[in-house]
């Protein structure tokens, strides 16, 4: 990136610009080398200039949320990393005749809405105990867990793209198993959601996100080192347990290892590369194709 294209990103944000920068530590794999820039962007009007920009000079970006559904190569990534805050960060709550409707930035913690509403006694996101991340990837990701997923307590999602800001109603969003897709050009960026949730017992909301917290205890290793579930699940399969039937689970390439607790996921055990995950999963492919016929597709994205 030249003196002048930094000089203009600069700029167009409150926050100082940081270049060559590790994106490992924002990632819960916690491997990948680093952005070419990472920008935090705060407000509408500087994502609606940084966008211009991005767009104007044909400069590759991504969104980081929590990181915890990506894998950074070990190269890093050439283009612009961004990270939201300020606005984006905020959330509110307004009571409506059957409910209440929460209004939340794409930067807020899934786990800490969750965390507000079990206390206020708003149910319907009990499913994503244990998911961390931020509302802007749960809702780029749909996820879910258990059966349920964020797509059905959508109500609408405000998207910023290099042509402005939309708003997209539930009705018109296309949810899928993983992956939301949302009918406006590519790219643009989730700034926010909007969800519906009900009135009930706070004590029964903790409950019941107290129990699938348990499930997930026995079935999965914990967050640090691993994104969750590396591979979608096949139409009317696990691939958890196509990975367990082929015999993989402990495998382990350098330091990146299949868990022995959920063969769906693998760990970071401490130095791994990025390119130790990605021949880890090459091979899980590879030896579950051969065994089963059924080629594994990831969920996890690669930037
Ligand atoms: C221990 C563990 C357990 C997990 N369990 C589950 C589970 O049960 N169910 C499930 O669905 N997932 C699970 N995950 C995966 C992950 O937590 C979810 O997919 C989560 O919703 C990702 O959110 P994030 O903010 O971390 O997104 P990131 O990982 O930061 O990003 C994911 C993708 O979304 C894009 N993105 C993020 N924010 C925005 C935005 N505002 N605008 C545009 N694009 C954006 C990124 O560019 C990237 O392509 C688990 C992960 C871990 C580590």
């Amino acid at each position: 990136m030249d003196r002048r294209l930094k000089n203009k990103l600069a700029e167009c944000l409150n926050r100082p610009v940081l270049w060559n920068y590790p994106l490992a530590g924002h990632t819960t794999f916690g491997v990948g080398g680093p952005a070419a820039a990472l920008a935090v962007v705060e407000t509408h009007a500087e994502l609606a200039s940084f966008l211009g920009i991005v767009e104007q000079e044909g400069l590759a970006w991504r969104v980081l949320g929590g990181g915890s559904n990506v894998l950074v190569r070990d190269e890093g990534f050439d283009g612009v990393a961004v990270l939201l805050d300020g606005v984006f960060s905020h959330h509110s709550f307004g009571l409506t005749d059957g409910g209440v409707t929460v209004e939340a930035g794409a930067a807020v913690r899934f786990p800490k809405l969750l965390a507000m509403c079990v206390k206020q006694g708003y149910a319907g996101l009990e499913f994503s105990a244990g998911i961390p991340g931020t509302v802007g990837g749960a809702v780029v990701m749909n996820a879910g867990a258990w059966g349920a997923a964020i797509a059905d307590v959508l109500t609408s999602v405000d998207i910023m793209g290099p042509l402005g800001q939309e708003r997209i109603e539930a009705a018109n969003l296309q949810p899928q198993y993983r992956r939301m897709v949302i009918p406006v050009p590519q790219p643009y960026v989730v700034v926010s959601a909007i969800l519906s949730l009900q009135h009930e017992n706070p004590a029964d909301i903790h409950n019941r996100c107290d129990s699938y917290l348990q499930q997930r205890r026995l079935r999965q290793p914990k967050a640090a080192g691993s994104a969750g579930s590396v591979f979608k699940n096949p139409e009317g399969d696990s691939a958890g347990r196509l990975i367990e039937a082929s015999g993989l689970k402990g495998l382990k390439i350098g330091s990146a290892e299949v868990s022995n607790l959920h063969a769906n996921v693998i760990i970071n055990r401490g130095g791994a590369s990025a390119l130790d995950i990605l021949r880890l999963m090459e091979r899980i492919q590879q030896k579950v194709a051969a065994d089963s016929g059924i080629y594994l597709d990831p969920e996890v994205h690669i930037l």
